[in-house]
């Protein structure tokens, strides 16, 4: 078993078993050996932890309908659509996609209203050439306009879709800093908040804080130092609030204190990021456009996936509305966040240590 990171928010696993010869030719008296074998080992684990909903009698009445085929991905968001793209291309033909929901795409989703385009996941293609979407983009002429920064309009909104600023926290020109300099009377609080927030990319801010304190901590502290007194009003804590939420919402955290002020260091910016003309979803058409749709079947949610290598000629794999498959190979491309979640219904075996420990992991 391999695991390959894709990119820091999706991991690859490859689920890969060699048919042993000596167990082929044994054939289903090996197979029911072996059960018995699973059963004891299982009833010993399941002392500790549960592992999973098939008893193991189950396994003779499901493989002979169970359907084979060389590779199974699981899931059909851009990671899984692309591994089939990728293998189909490279002469693979015998895979599969099974998709929990009834829509491909997952974390991509473009919602079009009223001629109005918002997209509820991805929306950014970050930084230019050096990202591999800026390129399918690019060469699809699919990039849309950029948007200068000084041309985005602020708005605060109540709950009942009012425009309201009575607080001054975006509007608010001429702040109570303790710097007096005239360039920064020019600026709103919203202008020297986003000020504030750039300058963590300058090089070596961050290093007191590596290893003893979270990215967020640098913000807390050196909040009273931009703005002053006003830091200690309603308003000045609403603005670091502001401020939390947003690095939140970029790290994808829960607590800006978690974040590793070394990792946030360390993040590389490929330069200006761009936008899709007609959405994200143009990017998983045009992966689909190279995909037949017998290759994918939609609402066929993995339930579980037995891979015990000393057992099974395959890996097998059920989905919760009753259906089998026994791959030679299997790509499981669901969300980190799901797999923290599942991991430990979904695999018998369980997933190796080194696998749990990552994915148990607390902080980013
Ligand atoms: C709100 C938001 C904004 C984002 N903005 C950006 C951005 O601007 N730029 C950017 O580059 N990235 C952005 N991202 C991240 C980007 O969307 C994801 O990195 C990317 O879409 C992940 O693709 P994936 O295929 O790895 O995972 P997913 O898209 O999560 O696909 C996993 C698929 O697996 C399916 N699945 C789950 N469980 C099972 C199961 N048991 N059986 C079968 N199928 C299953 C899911 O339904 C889903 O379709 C954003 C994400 C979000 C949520």
């Amino acid at each position: 078993m391999s695991a390959m990171h894709i990119n820091s928010n999706r991991m690859l696993f490859v689920l890969n078993l060699p048919i042993i010869g000596l167990y082929i030719q044994i054939g289903r008296e090996y197979f029911k050996w072996v059960v018995i074998v699973r059963e004891i080992g299982n009833w010993k684990r399941e002392a500790s932890k549960p592992i999973g909903k098939l008893k193991a009698n189950n396994y003779i009445k499901i493989l002979p309908s169970s359907q084979r085929v060389t590779v199974l991905v699981v899931g059909g968001g851009v990671s899984g659509l692309s591994t089939v793209e990728t293998l189909l291309s490279n002469g693979t033909d015998d895979v599969l996609l099974l998709e929990a929901t009834c829509r491909l795409g997952g974390r991509v989703q473009t919602i079009r209203r009223d001629g109005v385009l918002v997209e509820a996941g991805a929306e950014w293609i970050h930084g230019g050439p050096r990202n591999p979407v800026y390129k399918i983009a690019d060469s699809l002429v699919a990039l849309g306009e950029n948007v200068p920064d000084e041309q985005y309009e602020w708005l605060l909104v109540t709950e009942n879709g009012e425009v309201r600023d009575e607080h001054n926290l975006i509007s608010y020109v001429g702040q109570n800093s303790s710097d007096d300099s005239s360039d920064d009377e020019e600026m709103s609080n919203w202008d020297l908040m986003q000020e504030l927030w750039g300058e963590t990319e300058a090089n070596g801010v961050l290093a007191p804080y590596y290893d003893t304190a979270g990215y967020g901590q640098y913000f807390v502290d050196r909040f009273p130092e931009v703005f002053g007194d006003f830091a200690n009003s309603t308003e000045g804590k609403a603005l670091l609030h502001a401020l939390e939420q947003i690095v939140n919402g970029e790290e994808g955290t829960n607590d800006w204190l978690d974040i590793s002020a070394r990792d946030a260091d360390a993040y590389v910016s490929y330069g200006e990021d761009h936008q899709w003309k007609d959405g994200y979803e143009t990017l998983i058409t045009h992966i689909l456009d190279k995909i037949p749709s017998s290759k994918i079947q939609l609402a066929s949610p993995v339930s579980e996936v037995y891979w015990d290598q000393n057992s099974l000629d395959g890996v097998l794999v059920v989905t919760s509305n009753g259906r089998s498959f026994l791959a030679q190979h299997v790509v499981f491309t669901t969300s980190v966040a799901y797999l923290k979640k599942h991991h430990q219904n979904i695999f018998s075996p369980p997933l190796p240590n080194a696998y749990i420990k990552a994915l148990e992991v607390n902080c980013i």
